[in-house]
């Protein structure tokens, strides 16, 4: 890489350090391309056109996925109408069972799951075995959770009952970063609460998705759970008379297309969308034992995590301190290949995503921000980016005002916390955010005032299976996780009995 001309490096960075690890040889795949294959309606189904995927980290076609057709579609969805009353009428215990039989199925193919996910999405493999891994708890985990029925009123005069009904097919979207855990995130409260899905994920990384598929067909009755894949299907399913529900995960701008998609069929929506999450360090922050949990809250996955810490707020008397701290942790990353072992960070899973980091990178710079460490693309193939700190950088630059979703992190200097809660709210974005400080009511005391559907104390992100997670502002709408996650795949029914005249 060669390293930008600008002064303005922190010392704490030795550029000459950066160094990208490659996978020796071409990649398996790439000689002889995948050819998955979609599930619809319990069985394989033929690709009649394909669209290529690429690994990010060689640029090499390693599959040919298919491109899903309007007819396949409307069979996938009558598929999972067909096999709605008889699953939703089965014992909440059955469903549990078959859930959990599939995590288990899952599990056995971890290896295969974890290349997959390595070669399409570019993360290392032992954090693609923590995505599945992960995946498969919050699968049992919601195994465990029940919708019983909730009297509300048991007196002489009337006895209500509010019970949890399924809505229905189920279509489930979502993004290349987490294409396995997102999916589960989906696919386990729908089933359990008694809908069927149809899943739809990233053409960009659509591998795993598909081998969910694969393994379905053996665990549920036909059309319980249907995998497509391709560039259209998404919207197809968004406005489709036969989904009752959309679960969508991605980007505002589509999330606001789902909902207008969705309306005249009054779908019920769960909207997880995209973040800007602000990170507020106070003066009292730990420096020499938190620095390093605070540079990977901003750079684990490439920094593509929707909430990932995004833009730093930082005292005076913490800035430069922490400035060149958090560039001695960046110049010590092994960036590379996910398959070569050591590797902390991979490529930007796309094109696309690579040339907008490089391009708020360099209008930042352009504005007058100091580029303190990275803040140029890789040399050689593939989509690496080096982590990139940038200081000194106004409020209103995109690189802080835009979702960056990737390896550059702002690092905005404040005053006073109010200010740095007033710029840190000022924003359409509301989906997390974390304060870190060695006194922890304060710091909390500071987090509770963030306009965020989750705030954090001196982590970013934590999440589980019994917390719910979700965005408030244009991040998002709903949650997942948690009961209130698995009661959004219901509707309620009121049983009101009248005991006297
Ligand atoms: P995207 O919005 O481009 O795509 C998301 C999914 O929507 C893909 O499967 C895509 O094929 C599909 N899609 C595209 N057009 C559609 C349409 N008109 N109707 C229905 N579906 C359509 O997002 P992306 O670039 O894949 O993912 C990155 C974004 O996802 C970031 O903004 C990130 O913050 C967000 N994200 C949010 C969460 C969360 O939980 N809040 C989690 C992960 C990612």
């Amino acid at each position: 890489m060669s390293p930008p001309s600008d002064a303005s490096r922190s010392a704490a960075f030795d550029d000459s350090a950066t160094r990208v690890v490659r996978f020796a040889g071409r990649c398996p795949a790439a000689e002889n391309p995948l050819r998955p294959t979609m599930t619809i309606d319990g069985a394989e189904a033929p690709a009649h056109a394909t669209v290529a995927v690429v690994n990010p980290a060689t640029e090499e076609v390693i599959a040919h996925a298919p491109e899903c057709t309007r007819a396949q579609l409307d069979a996938a969805v009558a598929g999972a109408e067909r096999a709605f009353p008889g699953w939703s009428a089965l014992r909440h215990e059955k469903r549990e069972r078959a859930v959990f039989d599939f995590a288990h199925a899952v599990e056995r193919h971890r290896d295969a799951f974890a290349d997959l996910l390595v070669l399409e999405q570019g993360k290392p493999r032992d954090r693609a075995i923590g995505e599945i891994n992960a995946s498969l708890a919050y699968a049992r985990a919601f195994s465990q959770m029940a919708l019983d029925v909730e009297i509300l009123e048991d007196s002489s005069e009337r006895r209500v009952e509010l019970h949890r009904r399924p809505i229905g097919p189920v279509g489930a979207i979502f993004p290349w970063n987490y294409p396995v855990l997102l999916a589960f995130w989906k696919l386990a409260p729908a089933l359990l609460a008694g809908n069927t899905i149809i899943l739809k994920p990233s053409p960009l990384a659509p591998l795993t998705g598909l081998k969910l598929g694969e393994i379905a067909r053996g665990a549920f009755p036909s059309g319980v759970v249907n995998v497509v894949s391709g560039a259209e299907a998404g919207a197809w399913l968004t406005s489709h008379r036969g989904i009752h529900k959309i679960a969508f995960t991605g980007s505002i701008a589509t999330g606001k297309k789902v909902m207008t998609e969705a309306g005249p069929t009054l779908k019920r929506l769960t909207l997880e969308l995209g973040g800007n999450d602000a990170g507020i360090v106070l003066a009292d922050f730990d420096l020499a034992r938190m620095a390093d949990d605070l540079f990977w809250a901003a750079f684990s996955n490439c920094g593509q995590v929707c909430a990932g810490l995004k833009r730093l707020y930082v005292p005076d008397s913490l800035y430069d301190e922490l400035c060149d701290a958090l560039a001695a942790i960046a110049g010590k990353v092994v960036i590379g290949d996910g398959r070569c072992p050591g590797v902390q960070m991979g490529p930007l899973q796309n094109r696309t995503q690579f040339e907008k980091i490089a391009a708020l990178v360099a209008e930042a710079r352009a504005g007058g921000a100091k580029v303190i460490c990275g803040g140029a693309p890789i040399e050689g193939k593939g989509y690496f980016y080096p982590p990139t700190l940038v200081r000194d950088i106004a409020d209103d630059a995109r690189l802080v005002a835009e979702e960056q979703f990737g390896p550059a992190l702002p690092i905005l200097r404040y005053s006073e916390v109010d200010e740095a809660l007033a710029r840190a709210n000022a924003s359409r974005y509301g989906l997390g955010g974390s304060v870190w400080g060695r006194n922890i009511g304060n710091a909390a005391a500071v987090a509770s005032r963030l306009e965020t559907g989750s705030a954090w104390v001196n982590q970013h992100p934590s999440m589980a299976a019994h917390i719910p997670f979700g965005g408030v502002k244009e991040s998002g709408l709903g949650v997942e996780l948690s009961h209130y996650g698995l009661e959004a795949y219901t509707d309620m029914f009121v049983l009101n009995i009248k005991k006297s005249d």
